[in-house]
């Protein structure tokens, strides 16, 4: 954890340094564009982001305060009915999560047990191929992003996604209740929505720019170290890597085809 977060600040500290000041922290995890700005600097940029879930640390409790954290950061409303429920990251029983490994004689210690899920941030995602507008595109870092101006609501990203990982705003979410973020709107980091357009996780894309870690991610270590872990899965150094070299891991739904970047530890 505690080298991921040095190398955001890294990042962060150069702009800086190098009188980038003016352009877009943002940009400057575009991988082309690092190079391109600090190419004699001896850092590398982030090439594909992707993180771990350790289910030996995760529980009930860790998974409510990332759900908690994700939803207030991003000012997501609360609906309070499940059929209309907005959500970024929420709680899945092993059974949905995995079904295509889950079968008769599994341990006992994951029936029904739950898992923390969100986008998957896929290789392959399939929601950016049917968005008719771009509304939903991937970086070159991996992320993939919705943008709520663009999105028309025709609701295509939704039918394509199968993890489930996208909500409609059936309603006006401004007038759902919600506990909104304190730093908002003085610091306009992520705005609310309006009725009629789709979003989702977008693994905390503003916080990176500002040198941040995911919020789930800072809420659950804050309770147990590593037991969300964001990192380059391109770099063979990086955290994420040296967990998934250590421990066994799985994927959600990978006979699809999807190439997803969440891994779990179990
Ligand atoms: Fe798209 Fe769904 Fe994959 Fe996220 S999990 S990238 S929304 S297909």
């Amino acid at each position: 954890m505690g080298m991921d977060r040095r190398r955001f600040l890294k990042i962060a500290g150069l702009s800086a340094v190098m009188g980038l000041g003016g352009k877009a922290a943002f940009d400057l995890f575009a991988p082309g564009e690092l190079e391109a700005s600090v190419k004699d600097v001896p850092i590398t940029a982030v090439k594909k982001w992707g993180m771990v879930v350790d289910m030996s640390k995760m529980d009930d409790e860790i998974m409510e305060k990332c759900i908690e954290a994700c939803h207030r950061i991003h000012n997501v409303p609360n609906i309070g009915n499940l059929k209309d429920e907005i959500k970024w990251i929420w709680k899945e029983i092993y059974e949905h999560t995995f079904p295509g490994q889950h079968h008769q004689y599994v341990s006992e210690a994951y029936h029904g047990r739950n898992f923390l899920v969100f986008c998957n941030h896929c290789t392959n995602p399939p929601c950016c191929r049917v968005c008719p507008t771009k509304a939903t595109w991937q970086r070159e870092d991996g992320i993939v992003m919705m943008d709520q101006h663009r999105c028309i609501g025709c609701r295509f990203c939704m039918a394509a996604c199968p993890f489930g990982a996208r909500s409609f705003n059936y309603g006006d979410p401004r007038k759902a209740p919600k506990e909104l973020n304190p730093d908002f709107p003085t610091n306009p980091a992520y705005p609310t929505r309006t009725k009629g357009v789709v979003e989702k996780c977008n693994l905390c894309a503003e916080r990176l720019a500002k040198g941040e870690v995911p919020a789930c991610m800072e809420a659950a270590n804050k309770i147990k170290e590593d037991s969300l872990v964001f990192g380059d899965l391109d770099d063979p150094d990086s955290k994420v890597r040296e967990l998934l070299r250590e421990h066994y891991s799985i994927r959600r739904k990978p006979e699809l085809g999807t190439e997803p970047n969440i891994y779990y530890i179990v």
